[in-house]
């Protein structure tokens, strides 16, 4: 037994016994029991639930609780979890071997059917995550442009690269200052950090310092601070600014790649980034990512030029199988009903929100949303970080303990899937009355008062 929040609650109550056992198991043999911080419920409190299954809609823990899922892993399961296709692809591909370290097929399909779908890219790289995508294409810009700076926005995230860490604090407002223990000022020294949503810091950092600038990385729209879409004519100044300073745009799509719509953020927008990153949905749930873009800025990597990007199991068959499978069922209808959940979504929260007179703002990026307790629209991470975010971990126990599984922060966007039925919705709507009551009923901590 932990002395922790959970002390207060018989064992008669937990919900979750198992889940309990597990997690105090899991954080002797790893630091805080999960490998990825935000699974650890730190922000929210509690028991971080153990899932044991998935299928469609719905995840099952270690305790057969059920619930409506809406972090879909974070963005991949489009199609609902253990969709057929990509369990049937998994399983055919894996019975004949599950690495070769030679090409194989399947890589070739999968970076077609990228290429297709998202017009500015001529030519892909498979990698294994997020993170090694974006760092691979920074060091890319870097190599092409013969530059060393490059820019980013507070509260984008790009994985952990250790200059893309760096994030605007204390005021500071151009200068990379680490974000992180163990990122030395070096790697961060050459990273500018500016306030998302805001054109004219960008014009004036390429004024000032346009002919030292490989690039500027952004997420196609912001879901890593919260759901934070670019303000209109955003990306475009972005486009001009660096075309014109002879700098790299690298339009990050990891979360919004293949998800807010069949060619990403850029079928919304149109706007053409020089290098993208890829992840989450292109994998169907199987470790595989991608950066691509202009051939030109593409063929500089080895073997083909001097660039040096590698990985043993890039390109893995199993994952490029489930990756391509997951794609090839996310057709035209399974967009529309992305599309319409989310709304629906959207529109049992504002309901019940609005039925208990709490401030709120659901922001959105094509399917993707999240709920800000601010009575002011949010457009940087400066406001983001302004929202009332002690109204968020009772609003987000209520739902967990009624079968509605949301993200457990308040800076993580929702996802959507396109398996949601009616009985997913039932189970959201009954579960969102008392959410509501307990984010109303939720009261400030001294020093935020
Ligand atoms: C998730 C994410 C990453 C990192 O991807 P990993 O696979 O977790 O390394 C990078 N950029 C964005 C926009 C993301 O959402």
């Amino acid at each position: 037994m932990t002395a922790s929040a959970n002390s207060a609650t018989t064992r008669h109550d937990d919900p979750a016994p198992q889940s309990r056992q597990l997690f105090e198991r899991a954080q002797e043999v790893t630091p805080g029991g999960v490998n990825s911080p935000v699974r650890a419920f730190q922000s929210v409190g509690g028991t971080p639930r153990f899932m044991v299954r998935g299928e469609g809609a719905y995840l099952w823990d270690a305790d057969d609780n059920c619930y409506v899922d809406l972090v879909s892993s974070w963005g991949p399961m489009i199609n609902g979890h253990a969709h057929p296709d990509v369990v049937s692809a998994v399983r055919d591909t894996a019975v004949h071997g599950t690495s070769f370290g030679t090409p194989s097929v399947g890589e070739i399909d999968l970076a077609q059917e990228i290429i297709n779908r998202v017009e500015p890219v001529e030519q892909v790289r498979l990698v294994n995550s997020g993170t090694e995508a974006t760092m691979s294409a920074v060091r890319l810009a870097r190599a092409f442009t013969g530059k060393q700076k490059i820019v980013k926005f507070a509260g984008c995230y790009h994985g952990h690269v250790d200059a893309l860490l760096a994030s605007a604090g204390s005021g500071v407002a151009t200068l990379g200052l680490p974000a992180s223990p163990g990122v030395t000022g070096a790697q961060a020294s050459d990273t500018l950090v500016l306030p998302y949503n805001d054109l004219e810091a960008v014009r004036q950092v390429f004024a000032e310092q346009g002919d030292e600038i490989a690039c500027v990385i952004t997420e196609a729209a912001a879901g890593n601070m919260g759901t934070v879409a670019p303000v209109p004519g955003f990306n475009a100044g972005l486009e001009e600014l660096t075309s014109a300073h002879g700098a790299l745009l690298i339009m990050d799509e990891v979360m919004t790649g293949f998800r807010v719509s069949s060619a990403g953020w850029f079928g919304i927008d149109g706007v053409a980034g020089d290098l993208y990153t890829f992840g989450k949905v292109m994998s169907g749930g199987l470790p595989a990512a991608a950066f691509g873009g202009r051939a030109d800025v593409m063929e500089r990597l080895a073997p083909t030029g001097p660039v040096y990007q590698a990985g043993t199991l890039a390109g893995n068959p199993i994952a490029v199988a489930s990756g391509l499978a997951n794609l090839r069922a996310a057709d035209a209808s399974v967009y529309a009903a992305l599309d319409r959940n989310a709304d629906r979504l959207r529109g049992l929260i504002g309901d019940a929100l609005n039925a208990e007179g709490v401030a709120h703002q659901i922001a959105s990026a094509g399917n993707m949303l999240s709920v800000f307790f601010s009575e002011t629209p949010v457009h940087t991470f400066e406001q983001a970080q302004g929202q009332q975010t002690w109204r968020f971990p009772p609003f987000f126990h209520e739902l967990l303990a009624r079968g509605v599984y949301p993200p457990p922060s308040a800076f993580e966007t929702w996802f959507v899937n396109a398996a949601m039925d009616d009985a997913a919705f039932e189970q959201i709507a009954e579960a969102l009355p008392h959410a509501a009551r307990a984010a109303a009923a939720a009261t400030a901590p001294e020093a935020s008062k």
